[in-house]
C-alpha cells in the first residue's frame, strides 16, 4: 500500500438523501473538503440505492445546503441509482470466484434461527447471519422461479482467497483487516440489486477516491471494504474516520435532529460562517 502525501487527495462526501443534512453532515462534508487539500479533488456522491427512503426533495436540499456552506464539488455528481450496472459487474466477478450465494431467509427466520442457537456470535451490526442458506447447494431453480432472495458473500471463502490484508488509517495507522467479524454480509438486497458495502467500494474505486473520509461509526465497515477491494482488484485508498457530532445532551446527531438541520439553522438567521463554526470549522459561536 503506497503512502501518500497530505496534498492532492481525492476525497468525497457521500450522503444519502433520506432527510435534511444536519450539523454532523456539515462536519463530514467540510472535513472531506479540507482533506482534499490544495490541488486535490472533492467529489460529491449521492447514495440513493434505497429507493424506498430516498426523496428528490432531500437530494435537491443537499445541493442547496452544500452550496450555501460554500462547498464546491468537482465534476458531475455520481448518483448510485444510475450505476447499477457497475455493481452488477462487481457482483458477477465475485460470483465467478464462487464467493456469492443466494439467501432466501426472511428477517424473522434469521431471528428465530439465532434465538435457537446456543451461542450466536455478534458483529458490529448485531448477531451474525447464521449461514442457513450457505450450504443449500444448487439453488438456481429457486432463483429462476423468482423466489425473493438476497445475495451474500461467503466470508470464510472470501477471506481464505484474499489472504491477510491491512489498510492505512491516517489517524490510527496500519489496521489489520478483520472482515470476518461481519460474517456473510449482504452484497445485493432483496429490494435492490446492490448493498451499501458493494456500492461504496465499487464507487470509491471507480471514482479514483484515494482518501476515504467518513464518520467513526463506519470505521468497522472498512474491514469489509478492504476485502472487497482485494477481491475486485481495486486500488486501496487511505482512510480517515472523523469524530461524530453530538447534541447538547451528548446524543449523536441524526436526521431526526431537525432543529440542527443546516436548513433550519439558516432559516433561524445563522450565517454560513456560523454554521461552519458550529460544525467544527472556522471562527464564530459554537452553539446552535
Ligand atoms: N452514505 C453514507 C452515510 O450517509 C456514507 C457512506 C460512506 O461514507 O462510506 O452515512
Amino acid at each position: 500500500m503506497a503512502k501518500r502525501g497530505t496534498r492532492g487527495a481525492v476525497t468525497r462526501f457521500a450522503p444519502s438523501p433520506t432527510g435534511l443534512l444536519h450539523l454532523g453532515h456539515a462536519h463530514s462534508a467540510l472535513f472531506a473538503h479540507a482533506l482534499a487539500g490544495e490541488g486535490g479533488r472533492f467529489l460529491l456522491r449521492i447514495e440513493d440505492i434505497d429507493r424506498g427512503r430516498c426523496r428528490p426533495e432531500f437530494e435537491a436540499a443537499i445541493y442547496q445546503d452544500l452550496a450555501w456552506l460554500g462547498l464546491r464539488w468537482e465534476g458531475g455528481v455520481r448518483r448510485q441509482s444510475e450505476h447499477m450496472e457497475d455493481y452488477a459487474r462487481a457482483l458477477d466477478a465475485l460470483d465467478g470466484m464462487g464467493l456469492v450465494y443466494p439467501c432466501f431467509c426472511t428477517r424473522a427466520g434469521i431471528r428465530a434461527e439465532i434465538a435457537r442457537a446456543s451461542a450466536a456470535p455478534h458483529g458490529p451490526d448485531g448477531p451474525l447471519y447464521p449461514g442457513s442458506c450457505r450450504g443449500l447447494g444448487d439453488a438456481s431453480a429457486r432463483v429462476a422461479a423468482g423466489e425473493s432472495h438476497a445475495l451474500r458473500l461467503d466470508m470464510g471463502r472470501a477471506v481464505a482467497r484474499a489472504g491477510p490484508l491491512a489498510w492505512h488509517d491516517r489517524e490510527k495507522g496500519r489496521i489489520a483487516a478483520r472482515p470476518e467479524i461481519f460474517g456473510d454480509v449482504v452484497l445485493a438486497r432483496k429490494d435492490t440489486p446492490t448493498s451499501y458495502h458493494l456500492a461504496v467500494t465499487a464507487d470509491d474505486g471507480l471514482q479514483g477516491v484515494n482518501l476515504v473520509t467518513r464518520g467513526a461509526d463506519l470505521f468497522q465497515a472498512t474491514h469489509v471494504h478492504r476485502l472487497l477491494q482485494a477481491l475486485l482488484g481495486l486500488d486501496v485508498p487511505e482512510y480517515r474516520h472523523h469524530r461524530l457530532l453530538a447534541d447538547a445532551s451528548g446524543q449523536r446527531l441524526a436526521k431526526r435532529h431537525d432543529s440542527l438541520a443546516i436548513r433550519s439553522l439558516r432559516e433561524r438567521g445563522h450565517t454560513a460562517d456560523e454554521v461552519r463554526a458550529m460544525a467544527g470549522f472556522g471562527e464564530g459561536p459554537c452553539r446552535p
